[in-house]
């Protein structure tokens, strides 16, 4: 938004962030803001908007390690403008319509491997089921569930899962939230706090853990693509899963 802002001619007198680090893809924070010379001030909130007519200045704070504004240290800043841009979700008018179940975490519908959610023959993808921060992502969903939508159209229902996946330590969802060991899939999961070198982790209920796989790094921005082939799960026999990552 700083950057459109900027190309339509706006002065982005600053970005305030809330955390000690901007959430957002590195790449977008190089390109919509570095780039740019926009000031970018973290840790900081915004505090009070002030103007009668329309906005003339915003009141902004340091944040301390609790997130509380230090309001002793707030200081003005003149504008005429505040964008609030805080992130995404789900439209999911749809599905809540149809009374499908929804995961409270992704605020989309609980989806199986085929992408049925749990009412037969409706199939969700995309940013419905869960904000997705590529849409290359977004079209690998889509295949598969363009697949079975057209094959549960011709009378074909979807081969059932015959495991839950439930998110553990450190992991906020993941999606599908069911797959099957006879298949391969694409599982895509959310970290919720940020990760140097960890440990992604498929461990039974009782902790026995059924496989792992080192990450460079996770972040709660992007979303974590684990590739599951029947292969890594031909040793388990039971019916769920916990999805975790850990420290190294
Ligand atoms: C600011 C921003 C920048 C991004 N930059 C990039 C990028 O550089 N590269 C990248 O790969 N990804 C980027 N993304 C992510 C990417 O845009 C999304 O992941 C992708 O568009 C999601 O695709 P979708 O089809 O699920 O949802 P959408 O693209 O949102 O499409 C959903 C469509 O459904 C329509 N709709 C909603 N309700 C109904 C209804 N009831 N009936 C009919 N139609 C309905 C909506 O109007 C919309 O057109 C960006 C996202 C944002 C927000």
């Amino acid at each position: 938004m700083a950057r459109r802002l900027t190309l339509e001619g706006a002065e982005v007198v600053g970005v305030f962030e809330l955390l000690p680090h901007v959430n957002g893809l590195s790449r977008n924070l190089v390109q919509c803001v570095h780039d740019f010379e926009i000031p970018l001030h973290l840790s900081t909130t915004v505090i009070g908007i002030h103007g009668r007519e329309r906005v003339e200045r915003v009141t902004v704070a340091p944040v301390g390690a609790d997130l509380r504004p230090i309001v002793e240290q707030a200081w003005d800043v003149p504008c005429d403008t505040v964008l609030i841009s805080v992130g995404l979700i789900p439209e999911n008018e749809l599905t809540r319509h149809l009374r499908v179940r929804m995961d409270p975490m992704t605020s989309g519908p609980v989806v199986s491997s085929a992408m049925e959610t749990s009412r037969d023959g409706v199939f969700a993808c995309g940013n419905v089921v869960h904000i997705h921060d590529l849409v290359d992502f977004v079209s690998e969903e889509a295949s598969v569930a363009g697949r079975h939508a057209a094959r549960s159209a011709l009378g074909i229902a979807p081969a059932a899962d015959n495991v839950r996946l439930l998110p553990g330590a450190n992991v906020a969802y993941c999606v599908p939230h069911s797959v099957s060991t006879e298949r391969e899939h694409v599982v895509y999961l959310r970290v919720r706090r940020r990760f140097e070198r960890c440990t992604l982790r498929l461990c039974r209920p009782d902790g026995t853990v059924v496989y792992e796989r080192s990450l460079r790094y996770a972040i709660p921005a992007e979303t974590v693509n684990l590739r599951l082939r029947p292969v890594a799960l031909q040793q388990f026999h039971g019916d769920a899963l916990l999805v975790e990552v850990t420290h190294r």
